[in-house]
């Protein structure tokens, strides 16, 4: 099953993609992480992106686009995977699709107070990268996970700023997307304003149990 998660920043793509990729047995491709990863080992890669997400700007489609394109061509890949945050430009759909046959797109829709609300208290999991909510999800311990005892730190593009930018982003530049898929007929679009079991639940109804 090769699938897109589509939607604003802090739909919860990234949390359902992690339960679907454990529940469907295939791999995540975050192109996110790996652009966050890059950065912390400040490699060449990091370098050149590591100010541009701090402005909740895009990373330009050529380099985003070969990452990916390198990704999905690993043996892991070959018989499915969830991108999660790619593509975000139709120039980034239109090279996906020349290298790749897409099965669904899983279109996420939330307000945006409700994008706004959730990234603006959001703490992360250094070490397993679970996702907590100073006020709707609290952990146990002040900036502890619960999980697994590691350090919860804040992204340092959710400032207020980033987040008003990265909405203006998506509105410009991704949501063309949802057009565009929905004339190929792949759209499923899904309710992520509740919480994540309900949000999985949806998905399951639209995917089909995995085989
Ligand atoms: P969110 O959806 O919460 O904004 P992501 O982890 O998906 O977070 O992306 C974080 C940042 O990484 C984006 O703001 C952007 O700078 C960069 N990025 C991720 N995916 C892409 C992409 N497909 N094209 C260009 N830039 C990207």
């Amino acid at each position: 099953m090769k699938l897109i998660f589509l939607g604003p920043p802090g739909a919860g793509k990234g949390t359902l993609a992690t339960l679907v990729s454990k529940e469907y047995g295939i791999p995540q491709v975050s192109t996110g992480d790996i652009f966050r990863e890059a950065i912390k080992r400040e490699t060449d890669l990091g370098k050149k992106v590591k100010e541009i997400l701090g402005r909740g700007d895009l990373v330009p489609d050529e380099l985003t686009v070969s990452i990916v394109r390198e990704r999905l061509a690993r043996e892991d890949a070959r018989k499915g995977y969830i991108l999660d945050g790619f593509p975000r430009t139709i120039p980034q759909a239109t090279a996906l699709a020349e290298f790749q046959t897409i099965d669904a797109v899983v279109n996420f829709t939330i307000s945006d107070d409700g994008v706004i609300q959730r990234l603006s208290g959001r703490e992360i999991c250094k070490n397993c990268g679970t996702i907590y909510h100073v006020k709707n999800m609290p952990s146990k311990v002040k900036g502890v996970c619960d999980k697994c005892g590691g350090v919860l730190y804040t992204r340092p593009d959710d400032t207020l700023e980033s987040i008003t930018n990265r909405l203006d982003v998506y509105k410009k530049q991704t949501e063309p997307l949802i057009a565009f898929y929905k004339g190929k007929g792949l759209l499923r679009d899904i309710d992520s304003s509740t919480s994540p079991e309900d949000t999985l639940i949806q998905i399951r109804k639209v995917l089909g149990q995995p085989r």
